[in-house]
């Protein structure tokens, strides 16, 4: 699962696209194409398209809803954690690339990184769910237990929580894309 941003500018809507012509599924010669069309595109018009996996897109937009409350409304932070293609304004973008680059400048972005690592470290350790916290498992239907490989044998592992990277060259990269956008859909 992941997050693609389109941007809104008009020019975008000439991407290149290709239309699979019959019930022949494409070749792998025209796939190999398309895609190579397509990433010459992205390189050539920046804000055309972002997109994050579901790992790196929930800190990232939980750090853009935080930072910019007076920007972004009830309605996008909720629509943001989801693929239905809600639209963020250019107004909207512009705002919040200038909010989040302040926020790098002024030392807001060092006192989030703090406190995400604070509640991180506060969630601790959960049982070990593949091996029912015994630190073992019975692999194959033998009857010699092995030793957990999800917890090395520690009956228990970091909180799911931990598992969501948090890049601030992701940061970055997004505050590019939404100067250059001119607005996006978050699908
Ligand atoms: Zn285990």
């Amino acid at each position: 699962m992941g997050f693609d941003l389109y941007g809104e500018r008009k020019e975008f809507k000439l991407a290149p696209d290709i239309e699979w012509e019959g019930d022949e599924p494409p070749s792998f010669e025209e796939k190999e194409e398309y895609f190579a069309a397509r990433q010459k595109y992205e390189r050539d018009n920046p804000g055309y398209y972002f997109r994050n996996n579901v790992w790196y897109w929930r800190p990232l937009w939980q750090y853009v809803v935080n930072m910019c409350e007076n920007i972004v409304t009830v309605e996008d932070a909720t629509a943001g954690m989801h693929n239905d293609f809600h639209l963020i304004t250019k107004t909207k973008a512009l705002r919040i690339a200038k909010r989040l680059e302040k926020s790098m400048e002024n030392g807001d972005i060092d006192r989030w990184e703090e406190a995400r690592e604070e509640h991180l470290e506060s969630l601790g350790n959960v049982p070990c769910e593949i091996c029912d916290a015994t630190g073992y498992r019975h692999m194959n239907d033998s009857n010699t237990p092995t030793i957990c490989n999800a917890c090395k044998g520690k009956k228990e592992k970091p909180h799911f929580d931990t598992g969501y990277p948090w890049d601030r060259k992701n940061l970055k990269t997004f505050i590019e894309f939404c100067k250059d956008s001119g607005g996006f859909r978050i699908g």
